[in-house]
């Protein structure tokens, strides 16, 4: 089933408020295999959300609104879902009852505009509200269903959960959702999608969306199913193709973090991490120590950034400055090397390189080195591998893309 979302208030229009409720609704109605196709914000405007329930009815057979269910003059929910759906708005003293109850429960007089709460669509059902004043609105017609929530999400929230999702479970035919979420590292957008475009455009099912960061690319697999195992055939059947074909591209398939992957091989193997960053200025690091439990692995590191640095803490040769200045493969092997020898850990890993975005003259050492132009060497009792990569972009970018592949290389030196 598909259902379309309206979130009301002119606050939602402004840049100081976001509409959080449409992302836990679509969130809870995924999971119930309905799928939300399209959602909007109308601000307190009667004329607009008269509108907008109309056409939106004319598409899909659920409508969930939230918001707009207050007591004053901009609340115009009801009213607008009344003139849409042609019911009359009915007067219920229960409801209002209940208000009363919860104003004298909090030692206060009730205000005559909350009597605008008491009204309800005529044939819809009240949603009782344990968290507030304004009740809910379930009303079902030959049109499809019709939902109206309070918008504060601690009110929306366990209605919804209490009201809602049972009421929905009875209408909306058993389908069920798996998501795989492929991640891959080093390779371009427009490269991947070359390479598995042939693959997912051939199914509808499951729905194949592609997410691409600097040297980090997302593959969203969602499928559909009528019970969960038949969804996860379905999302295999896709995902299976993609991997064989990306091969130790794709680090992990259930969406974690590069640094994630690389946290939990490295404590598998019992091996240790230590780092000298020179570009990235401990980005590496934040990244590493950013996943909990990190101290099992990372000992520490040491942000060099001067040659002066580069010498005294780590030992980096003079004649490798002068001959072939701080970015290149000579300084980053002996970096990795210092690293992983002075904190003694399994892996020594160093980044160095020019994150621009001003030219690195190279004062004589090694000559001048373009922008984004950067060096990564992993160090271990084997020996110790560099890798020589010019990124393209601005200075964050070329950051983000050496601690990406840096770790990306970790990841790699690990299963071998
Ligand atoms: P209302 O029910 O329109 O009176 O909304 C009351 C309050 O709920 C607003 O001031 C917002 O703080 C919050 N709210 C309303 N709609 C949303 C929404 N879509 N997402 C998050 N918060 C909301
Ligand atoms: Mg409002």
């Amino acid at each position: 089933m598909n259902a379309e979302i309206l979130a009301i208030g002119s606050e939602l229009l402004t840049p100081e408020r976001v509409d959080t409720n449409s992302l836990y609704l679509t969130q809870k109605l995924n999971e119930i295999g309905v799928e939300v196709v399209g959602k909007a914000v109308v601000g307190d405007d009667r004329a607009r959300l008269t509108a907008a329930v109309e056409q939106a009815r004319t598409r899909v057979p659920l409508l969930i609104l939230s918001g707009g269910l207050g007591p004053t003059e901009d609340d115009v929910t009801r009213d607008a879902v009344g003139v849409a759906c042609r019911r009359e708005l009915v007067f219920q003293q229960e409801i209002l009852d209940a208000i009363e109850r919860r104003f004298r429960a909090f030692n206060r007089p009730m205000a005559e505009i909350n009597r605008r709460q008491a009204y309800v669509l005529e044939g819809a059902e009240a949603l009782p509200n344990d968290r507030g004043t304004a009740p809910g609105q379930w009303l079902a017609d030959e049109a499809g269903v019709v939902i109206l929530l309070p918008g504060p999400p601690s009110e929306l929230k366990p209605m919804f959960e209490r009201e809602c999702l049972p009421r929905l479970r009875q209408v909306v035919p058993p389908r069920y959702i798996v998501t795989i979420i492929l991640r891959v590292a080093g390779m371009a957008e427009s490269d991947l999608d070359q390479r598995i475009s042939p693959i997912y455009t051939r199914y509808q099912n499951p729905v194949t969306t592609i997410l691409a960061a600097p040297g980090d690319i997302q593959v969203h697999l969602r499928a559909y199913g009528a019970s969960e195992p038949e969804a996860r055939v379905v999302a295999e059947e896709v995902s299976r193709q993609i991997e064989a074909d990306l091969g130790d591209r794709v680090y992990t398939r259930c969406g974690e973090s590069l640094e994630e992957v690389v946290g939990k091989m490295l404590e598998a193997r019992g091996a240790t991490l230590a780092l000298a960053e020179s570009c990235t200025g401990g980005m590496l690091a934040e990244r590493i120590t950013s996943v909990p439990g990190s101290s099992k692995y990372f000992l520490g590191g040491w942000v060099t950034y001067t040659n002066r640095a580069k010498q005294q803490w780590l030992g980096v040769s003079e004649q490798t400055l002068a001959g072939h200045g701080a970015v290149s493969a000579e300084a980053a092997r002996e970096m990795a090397q210092a690293a992983r020898r002075a904190a003694g850990s399994t892996i020594g890993v160093a980044v160095t390189g020019v994150a621009g975005p001003t030219l690195d003259t190279g004062a004589g050492a090694g000559g001048p080195k373009p922008t984004g132009l950067v060096y990564i060497a992993v160090a271990d009792k084997e020996g110790c591998e560099v890798k020589e990569r010019q990124f393209l972009g601005e200075r964050e970018r070329i950051r983000l893309q050496a601690t990406q592949m840096a770790l990306d290389l970790i990841r790699r030196r690990l299963f071998t």
